[in-house]
């Protein structure tokens, strides 16, 4: 959609887009360094939608469109999805005098104000060399609304539309209420972390929470080929896709427990094939972690939800990785992650109806209170270490962006 648009009187109209910084802010001398990051990550992703030109000032980045053909509604879209942003808008780019305020009003808001019967203005003057104050200005911008559309009404207490004035050092911008930002911090300052990744529907919301807190995700999935089928997998790469939105890319990691799981299931005791499932998990996400660089485990653990998620059990199986395991979704109910899993899109996915590796000879009466040394035990009746490194030589790896979704060669 072109972004020029053509005025009554022939002057040219642009649109940029305006993000503000969510916690950002509050950085002292480390903040050009997340800036800098953040930026990098939104020309990067800009790619996708045309040639903008960005940059930023005042904590808030300026999108701006530098070609007729570059797709800004999609770029809009994305920056809500962008984390290190409290709030984007779409704005109207005006010189800073009330002339061309008002010239600015009679163009772009008529046609993006159909069916609003009430409207307020609130300006907002962050350069006080203007020579107008706030009031002054949203009583000037009230009149020039009503002079283009004169069957509106000013209502301040419950508008249905408040058309904001924004004097800023590089200009004046004309918008109305912004978006919701996606909030956190900017991707990848924040480390790296590998995200264990089922089809469920906790996995893809833990995920999200740490990507949105900085962190680089990488993924990993187990597989239990042929007791679990291609499509069950193919969801998790559609999870993983779904992600990407945020993220913009992700590695995932695919292993197979067949093995295992056939092992256990021959020599050790059916209670505590769960835990013992999750300690060989634990271990070869570690070393699929450190492989790849990552600091940290995440997993979509919620405490109490399952036999295998009860706090004695966790102990049992976070024993098992010598490095963090974040799980951020350990404090909410099912209900709040469904919630979040609907906000960010992956929920349908999720309940499509694909077995996963954990629910193939789970056993009748799990061990909810495990105790650390019969669990070793039992696990003491199998080779760990060459069953984990007959496991580690089953991974390949995919590389998924939005479009794509790519198997990696084995190097
Ligand atoms: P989810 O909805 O994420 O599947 P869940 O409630 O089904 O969670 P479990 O099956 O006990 O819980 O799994 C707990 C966590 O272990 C998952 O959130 C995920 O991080 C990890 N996990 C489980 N199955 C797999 C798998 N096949 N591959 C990778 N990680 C897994
Ligand atoms: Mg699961």
């Amino acid at each position: 959609m072109p972004y020029f648009r053509t005025a009554p009187y022939e002057a040219d109209m642009k649109e940029i887009i305006l993000c503000k910084y969510g916690e950002l802010v509050l950085k002292g001398a480390n903040k050009p360094h997340f800036e800098a990051m953040l930026l990098r990550r939104i020309r990067a992703r800009a790619e996708r939608y045309g040639d903008f030109a960005v940059r930023s000032m005042q904590s808030t980045v300026y999108i701006e469109p530098q070609s007729e053909d570059c797709d800004f509604q999609g770029m809009l879209d994305s920056m809500t999805k962008m984390f290190g942003f409290a709030g984007v808008t779409a704005a109207a780019v005006c010189g800073k005098t009330m002339e061309e305020l008002r010239a600015c009003v009679h163009e772009y808001l008529p046609r993006r104000m159909t069916g609003v019967r009430t409207f307020k203005v609130e300006a907002k003057r962050a350069d006080k060399s203007f020579p107008l104050g706030s009031p002054e200005i949203c009583a000037a911008a009230g009149g020039y609304v009503l002079e283009c559309m004169p069957n509106l009404r000013v209502d301040v207490k419950n508008p249905d539309r408040t058309v904001r004035v924004e004097i800023r050092e590089a200009g004046a911008y004309l918008h109305f209420d912004q978006l919701r930002g996606a909030g956190g911090m900017p991707p990848g300052s924040s480390g790296r972390g590998l995200l264990l990744l089922s089809g469920g529907i906790d996995s893809p919301v833990a995920g999200y929470r740490m990507a949105r807190r900085g962190m680089e995700i990488d993924a990993l999935h187990f597989e239990s080929f042929p007791y679990t089928s291609e499509r069950a997998r193919d969801k998790v790469f559609s999870l993983a896709q779904l992600l990407t939105a945020y993220t913009d890319r992700m590695y995932v990691h695919v292993l197979s427990l067949t093995r295992i799981q056939e092992e256990i299931k021959k020599n050790c005791a059916e209670e505590y094939f769960t835990l013992l499932l999750r300690r060989f998990m634990m271990v070869l996400a570690a070393r699929m972690a450190k492989a790849h660089v990552c600091g940290a485990l995440v997993t979509g653990e919620s405490l109490g939800q399952v036999a295998s998620q009860t706090l004695e059990a966790i102990r049992v199986t976070d024993a098992m990785a010598d490095l963090p395991v974040f799980r951020p979704c350990i404090g909410m109910d099912k209900e709040e992650i469904v919630q979040t899993a609907r906000k960010i899109g992956t929920y349908d996915t999720s309940v499509l109806p694909y077995e996963d590796c954990c629910t193939v000879f789970t056993p009748r009466h799990p061990k909810t209170r495990p105790e650390a040394e019969k669990v070793a035990a039992e696990a003491a009746k199998l080779d760990f270490d060459a069953l984990c490194d007959e496991a580690f030589a089953t991974a390949y790896t995919v590389r998924i962006d939005p479009n794509t979704i790519e198997k990696l060669e084995k190097q």
